[in-house]
């Protein structure tokens, strides 16, 4: 069970809580302000945390900044390191890539080398560069790192971060990283679509897919919908209007034609984590 120390720690990481409040400060659960930080994080975490609440207790949640069993397994459940508040986020203000670059294309590289969907992997990039076509943002594969703006790869993280990306500056020379757990169970599917959101310059939502935990409803095919609370973030970006041809089906996905990547090498084995069933229900309760 994660310690009183560690959910301060998570409250400073990703935003609820302001460094400057940690400063010379030995704070407790008990302080009036990571009270609040802590309903903050509460309220910003209602998909998961009532989902817990109604199967540990079986009552909705009350995001009153007190910490019980509930709250200790929210801060628990892997997530995204984007910070949910603070420096990090809303980096993208009122934009995300030009319009040049939207409507020709923005690069992706992806490196397969660490990936452990490789067998998926081609139907997902599919899926998730047509979610994006489809609201007016065009991505081009490419075949080398020297000329993308999007870097996608997969590696190891610790504790429980299952992704992490960079905000774009807004500009058609950008290169941002889109970096994914080699070890995620989860469905690759809403993960990828998620941290390539951050690439866009989605901040975190409370639910939907930008929510950090990743487990709220997912259309089937990825296609952003109007009820996402990103969907008018994203007209606003990219106009909403789809660009380009429609992806080929199972392949590369748009773009200059298929790119055959090098044969890749062996998978190096993830490091072990232990099944979470928790997260298990989750999904099966957001998916029913
Ligand atoms: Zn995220």
């Amino acid at each position: 069970m994660i310690e009183d120390a560690q959910i301060i720690e998570w409250l400073l990481r990703y935003g609820y809580l302001p460094k400057e409040e940690a400063l010379g400060a030995a704070l407790t659960l008990q302080d009036n302000v990571v009270r609040d930080a802590v309903a903050h994080a509460q309220e910003f975490g209602f998909y998961p945390l009532n989902a817990i609440c109604m199967l540990r207790h079986g009552r909705p949640l009350t995001s009153d900044g007190d910490i019980g069993p509930a709250t200790r397994e929210l801060f628990s459940l892997e997530r995204c390191e984007v910070p949910d508040f603070g420096s990090m986020s809303g980096r993208g203000g009122g934009g995300s890539w030009p319009i040049l670059c939207q409507k020709s294309g923005i690069k992706m590289f992806v490196d397969l080398t660490n990936c452990p969907v490789r067998e998926a992997w081609p139907q997902i990039l599919v899926d998730v560069v047509e979610a994006y076509r489809l609201m007016g943002l065009r991505v081009i594969q490419v075949n080398s790192l020297a000329e993308c703006n999007v870097h996608v790869y997969w590696r190891s993280f610790f504790g429980g971060t299952i992704g992490l990306a960079e905000f774009n500056g807004r500009t058609c020379v950008d290169r941002v990283f889109c970096s994914m757990s080699m070890s995620y169970r989860g469905e690759n599917r809403g993960l990828f679509k998620h941290e390539f959101g951050h690439n866009c310059n989605l901040n975190h939502t409370r639910g939907g897919t930008m929510n950090p935990y990743i487990i709220a409803e997912q259309h089937p095919r990825a296609f952003w919908t109007p009820g996402d609370p990103s969907y008018s973030t994203l007209v606003r970006y990219f106009d909403g209007i789809p660009v380009g041809e429609p992806g080929p089906g199972p392949g590369p996905g748009p773009g200059p034609g298929p790119v055959d990547p090098p044969p890749p090498p062996p998978l190096p084995t993830p490091e072990p984590r232990p099944r979470r069933p928790l997260l298990d229900w989750l999904w099966k309760w957001f998916s029913t």
